[in-house]
């Protein structure tokens, strides 16, 4: 069945399988949830709740969001960029100061319309790539005292390289969340990259400590090659009739009886456009609260690290950026 889904998923540039899966999204997507590798870091479900704070109005939003979190005692994940950390820095300071993940989202993003509007990350020199990761984490120790271990491609998915891999390798990071689900070996479940490919076994005593782990991102129950996103939910495909919630709360029932990994991203203005505190809430309703984690509670759940270690510096990134 798995070889088939794939075929299926291979496909979808094709005329008839883009009818295929237009035909059957729900069963693609169930299948697709209740077939997943199961991971290597833990047993049954997890849930990562990630925001990519992109533009000015997703920084606005960010007291909205906090309260929310708080409320429904959620540790979240949150990709930022270098420049809007140096423009915002008492914004993002809360997000460390209340506990959150910090995850590199570059310096720059490039391609975003205010930062960087000409480029695109996967079209970069990796050179240039390096930069972009190495300047935003320099912003995040200099400002915020805080060492990512981390990373979001922007925009991931289509402009997914795994030309980061060796480059977050070398640079000490622990894991990426730059890809979809159909990308990946494992559909969806977190797997490594190293020497030049997937490598999804256990990890073991002798496992290289340096490979980085990559978290695909969820695809939406109703159209599975896309990601579940809100910009996905709010401002394209559902936007006139969809239930964001219903479609969060199938994802979230299928993490606990088939132990689905769903890992989301919102944009934070997004969260502002329905009932978020009662998104949260029904996690906890579908008993599903304890399997809320941030990809670095994820990474030290196998690794026996504590998260909150996370705040004291690493290796430094000076060194490795004098080196080119
Ligand atoms: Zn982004
Ligand atoms: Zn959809």
């Amino acid at each position: 069945m798995n070889f088939l889904l794939r075929q299926l998923v291979a496909c979808r540039h094709t005329r008839v399988g883009r009818k295929l899966l237009a035909l059957f999204p729900r069963h693609v997507f169930e299948l697709y949830a209740a077939r997943q590798s199961p991971s290597p870091l833990w047993d049954g479900g997890r849930i990562t709740l990630s925001f990519d704070l992109d533009y000015p109005e997703d920084i606005a939003a960010v007291p909205h969001l906090l309260r929310c979190l708080r409320e429904a005692h959620f540790k979240a994940s949150f990709a930022c960029i270098g420049r809007w950390i140096e423009e915002y820095p008492d914004a993002h300071r809360r997000i460390v100061d209340e506990g959150h993940e910090i995850v590199n989202h570059s310096y720059t993003h490039p391609d975003n319309e205010l930062l960087n509007p000409d480029n695109r990350f996967n079209a970069l020199a990796r050179s240039h790539q390096r930069d972009e990761i190495e300047r935003c984490h320099a912003t995040c120790e200099r400002l915020l005292k805080y060492a990512p271990i981390g990373f979001r491609i922007p925009h991931f998915g289509a402009l997914f390289t795994p030309a980061i891999y060796p480059m977050l390798q070398a640079l000490g990071y622990r894991y990426s969340s730059s890809t979809m689900w159909w990308q990946t070996p494992t559909l969806g479940a977190p797997l490594r990259w190293s020497v030049g490919q997937w490598v999804n076994e256990s990890v073991g005593e002798d496992s290289p400590p340096s490979a980085v782990w990559e978290f695909p991102v969820s695809g939406c129950p109703e159209h599975p090659l896309n990601a579940f996103d809100t910009w996905h939910a709010f401002r394209m495909t559902h936007a006139p009739h969809g239930d964001y919630r219903a479609l969060f709360r199938r994802c979230v029932t299928l993490c606990r009886t088939k132990g689905f990994y769903v890992n989301v991203y919102f944009d934070p203005q997004d969260t502002l456009r329905f009932d978020f505190a009662a998104l949260l809430r029904d996690i906890h309703e579908s008993g599903a609260g304890e399997a809320v984690k941030t990809y670095a509670e994820l990474v030290g759940a196998n690794e026996r690290h504590a998260a909150h270690n996370l705040r004291l510096p690493q290796r430094p990134f000076a060194s490795l950026s004098s080196q080119g």
